[in-house]
């Protein structure tokens, strides 16, 4: 990856302090999806990586995610699999819960959204806590398909979530 990538991209994203809720500062990527250029960037930046790993389909996670993660798909020419918000998808489904500050999520994925052994990477736009890409992990390996990298836009380091995401080998093109 060219040096300059990161601070570009970084460049795109704008911090909004105090969403969803006070303390938080969210990294809002509207203004990179806004740009052209810089969208593309990003999208060649993972491609670039992904080109030569016999990569069967990229999952991508609701709803950011799929942003970055089917025009990834589109350049790799793979298929994408779906991992969504509870009762969204109409076909029979595996789900995953996860905790959160307050409460639980879950996740889902239809039954055939992936053969065992496919090669798959993950992608998400933000890794914060990380629980909800751990969450995935557990759907991708309940298909016995095989997490090639599990990749983001940007990671929160501060946060660790890489930790939960143990053994896989994880990939951010900013680290925050
Ligand atoms: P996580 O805590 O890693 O499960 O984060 C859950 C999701 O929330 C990620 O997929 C991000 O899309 C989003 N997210 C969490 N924190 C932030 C933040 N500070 N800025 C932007 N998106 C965030």
């Amino acid at each position: 990856m060219d040096s300059t990538v990161p601070e570009r991209l970084l460049a795109s994203l704008r911090d909004v302090p105090d969403f969803p809720k006070p303390g938080i500062v969210f990294k809002d990527i509207t203004p990179l999806l806004g740009d052209g250029a810089t969208f593309a960037l990003a999208i060649n930046t993972f491609a670039e990586r992904y080109r030569d790993r016999a990569i069967d389909r990229v999952v991508v996670v609701e709803s950011r995610g799929f942003l970055f993660g089917t025009p990834l798909a589109y350049a790799l020419g793979c298929g994408v699999a779906l991992v969504r918000k509870p009762g969204k998808l109409p076909a029979d489904t595996h789900q995953e819960s996860y905790d959160l500050e307050y409460g639980t999520d879950t996740l889902e994925i239809h039954t055939d959204a992936l053969g065992a052994g496919d090669r798959v990477v993950i992608l998400d736009d933000v890794i914060a806590t990380g629980g909800t890409l751990a969450a995935t992990v557990k759907l991708v390996e309940r298909l016995e398909a095989e997490v090639v990298e599990i990749a983001a836009l940007a990671e929160l380091t501060f946060l660790n979530g890489r930790d939960r995401l143990t053994p896989h080998s994880v990939h951010t093109l900013i680290q925050l």
